[in-house]
C-alpha cells in the first residue's frame, strides 16, 4: 500500500535499514552493496483465455546472492508492483540471514485477482509465468527457489515444480525447485501452517523472556493476552488458531476485508475461518459483533495485535491511536517507517516481521533439503529409536516390579517415550529451535547494546552482520 505522504514500501525498508546500519561499522560502500536490490526481472505475457489473449505482468527480483540459491515467495495480487516486490526481496534476505536459513533473498509477484479466475485458468497462467522464470534460471533448485506467499499456496507450487520438471526432465533435483509443494508433490508435514506456528513460537520465546514482555508493560504466559489478528488467511488463521486452542489465548478481535468481529470474552477462530470460507467474509457470523469499520479494530485495546494481512496496514495516519503495547508483525511491512518511529516513542513493542514470519522460510528450507536428500525425514532413525527406548522402558519395568508399591511409572509415560518422533514432530522441533535460536541473537543485542531501542533494529543489525561477513569471505 503506498501511501502519497509517506515513503513507498521500498523505501520505508530502506530507512529502517539505514537506522541500523548507523549504528554498525561496515567498510566503506558495503552498506549500499548490502541495501540495494540486484536485480529485478520483468515479464509481461500473454495467455488465450475464453476467447481472446490476456496479458498478464509479472515480477521475480533479486535482492541479495551473497548465498544461494536465492528464496521468497511468488505473490498473486491485483496490486502487486516493482517496488513492493524489491521491498519484499530485501526482507527476504534479511530474515534469511537472521534465521540462518542458507540463502540469498528473492520475492516474486504476478499482478492479477486470483479470485476472478478459475482454476483451470489459474493453472494456465502460473504455468506460463514458470515457464517464463524458468527460462531465465529465476526457479532453479540451485539458483532460486520460490514458495507460496499471498494469493498463492500449495497448489500453484505443484504446477511450478511440474513445470520446472517438464523442462528439466533430467535434473535429478527438479523437485527442490519450489517449496510449498503439496505432500504428494514433494512437500513437508508442517510446511501449510509453518508461518502461523513461527509467530505462536515467536511469541512464546518473547514471554520465555519476562525483562522483554516487561518493556511492553505486560507479564506472565499468553493464558489469558487478549489477541487482535488482521486477517484471517493462512498465516493468521493459523496463528490466532494455535494460540487460542494451545495456549489458551483470548482472539477479542478478527479484521478481515469485509469488516471485523468483536467480542472481549474470545472469538472462536476455527467457526469464523469456516464461515469465510463458506461465505466469503465474516458479514454475518452471528457470534460475534460486528463492525464494517474493520481498520479502526486495529486501534482496540488489547495486549497482542497481529497484522496478518498487508503492508503498511499501520501508517501516520492511525500510528498514535494504536493502544496495543505489543505488535507482532506476521505480515510483511505491516508498520511503516513513519508509524515505527510514532509507535517507538509510545513505548510499544514491536517484533519485527524478519523474524515474527520467518517461520514459512525455515520449514521451506527444511522442505528443500528433503527434496534435495531424496528422504524422508526420520525414516533411518525413527524404528531405532524406539528400540533404544524400549530397552530404557524394559529396565524401568523391571524396576517396577522389584520396588513393587514404592514406584511405579506414570501412566502414559510407556505410550509417549515409545513413539519415535515423525515428520512432523520433527519439522516443529527444527522450527522450535529456530525461532528461539533468532529472538536470543536479536535480544541479546537489543540488551547489550544502549544504542539499541528496538527489536527491530537489533534484528537489522544481526542480519545485516551476517550478510556482510558472507560478502566479505567472497572477497567484497
Ligand atoms: N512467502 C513467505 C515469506 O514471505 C515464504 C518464503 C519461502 O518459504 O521461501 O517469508
Amino acid at each position: 500500500m503506498t501511501l502519497t505522504n509517506e515513503p513507498s514500501f521500498r523505501e520505508s525498508v530502506d530507512l529502517m535499514f539505514n537506522r541500523a546500519v548507523a549504528l554498525m561499522d561496515l567498510p566503506p560502500g558495503l552498506e549500499e552493496k548490502i541495501r540495494v536490490c540486484n536485480a529485478t526481472y520483468t515479464v509481461r505475457f500473454g495467455v488465450r483465455l475464453r476467447g481472446q489473449v490476456h496479458t498478464f505482468t509479472g515480477y521475480r527480483s533479486v535482492h541479495s546472492e551473497h548465498m544461494e540459491p536465492v528464496k521468497g515467495g511468488i505473490r498473486y495480487a491485483p496490486e502487486v508492483n516493482q517496488d513492493e516486490v524489491e521491498a519484499l526481496a530485501a526482507l527476504m534476505t534479511y530474515k534469511c540471514a537472521l534465521v540462518e536459513t542458507p540463502f540469498g533473498g528473492s520475492k516474486g509477484g504476478l499482478c492479477i485477482d486470483p479470485r476472478a479466475y478459475n482454476e483451470e485458468e489459474l493453472e494456465r497462467i502460473t504455468r506460463r509465468f514458470a515457464y517464463e522464470l524458468a527460462k531465465r534460471d529465476l526457479i532453479n533448485p540451485a539458483q532460486n527457489v520460490p514458495a507460496p506467499d499471498m494469493g498463492t499456496g500449495e497448489r500453484e507450487m505443484a504446477w511450478i515444480a511440474d513445470q520446472y520438471a517438464r523442462m528439466n526432465t533430467t535434473d535429478i533435483n527438479a523437485r527442490a525447485c519450489v517449496t510449498g509443494k503439496p505432500l504428494n508433490a514433494g512437500g513437508i508435514a508442517g510446511r501449510v501452517e509453518a508461518t502461523g506456528r513461527g509467530v505462536q513460537y515467536a511469541l512464546r520465546e518473547f514471554f520465555r523472556h519476562p525483562e522483554d514482555a516487561a518493556k511492553a508493560g505486560l507479564s506472565g504466559k499468553l493464558e489469558g493476552k487478549r489477541v487482535i489478528v488482521q486477517g484471517l488467511g493462512n498465516v493468521g488463521y493459523h496463528a490466532a488458531k494455535f494460540l487460542s486452542e494451545e495456549d489458551g489465548s483470548i482472539i477479542t478481535g478478527i479484521i478481515e476485508r469485509d469488516g471485523a468481529l468483536f467480542d472481549p470474552e474470545g472469538i472462536d477462530v476455527e467457526a469464523v475461518y469456516q464461515w469465510i470460507q463458506k461465505h466469503g467474509g465474516v458479514t454475518g457470523y452471528p457470534d460475534a459483533t460486528h463492525t464494517a469499520e474493520g481498520p479502526a479494530v486495529l486501534e482496540a485495546e488489547c495486549d497482542i495485535l497481529i497484522p496478518a494481512a498487508l503492508e503498511g496496514v499501520i501508517n501516520l495516519t492511525n500510528a498514535e491511536r494504536i493502544k496495543a503495547p505489543l505488535i507482532i508483525e506476521a505480515a510483511n511491512g505491516p508498520v511503516t517507517a513513519g508509524a515505527d518511529e510514532i509507535l517507538r516513542k509510545k513505548g510499544t513493542v514491536i517484533i519485527p516481521d524478519m523474524y515474527a514470519n520467518a517461520g514459512g522460510v525455515t520449514v521451506s528450507y527444511f522442505e528443500w533439503v528433503k527434496n534435495l536428500s531424496h528422504i524422508r525425514f526420520g525414516r533411518m532413525q525413527r524404528r531405532q529409536e524406539e528400540a533404544r527406548h524400549e530397552l530404557i522402558v524394559h529396565e524401568l519395568e523391571r524396576l517396577d516390579r522389584y520396588l513393587g508399591d514404592a514406584w511405579s511409572m506414570s501412566p502414559n509415560f510407556k505410550a509417549k517415550y515409545l513413539r519415535g518422533a515423525d515428520e512432523l514432530e520433527l519439522v516443529r522441533s527444527g522450527l522450535d529451535d529456530t525461532m528461539r535460536t533468532a529472538y536470543q541473537s536479536m535480544s541479546a543485542v537489543w540488551h547489550d547494546r544502549n544504542d539499541v531501542e528496538d527489536l527491530r533494529t537489533a534484528a537489522y543489525i544481526v542480519s545485516i552482520d551476517r550478510v556482510a561477513r558472507s560478502y566479505r569471505a567472497k572477497g567484497l
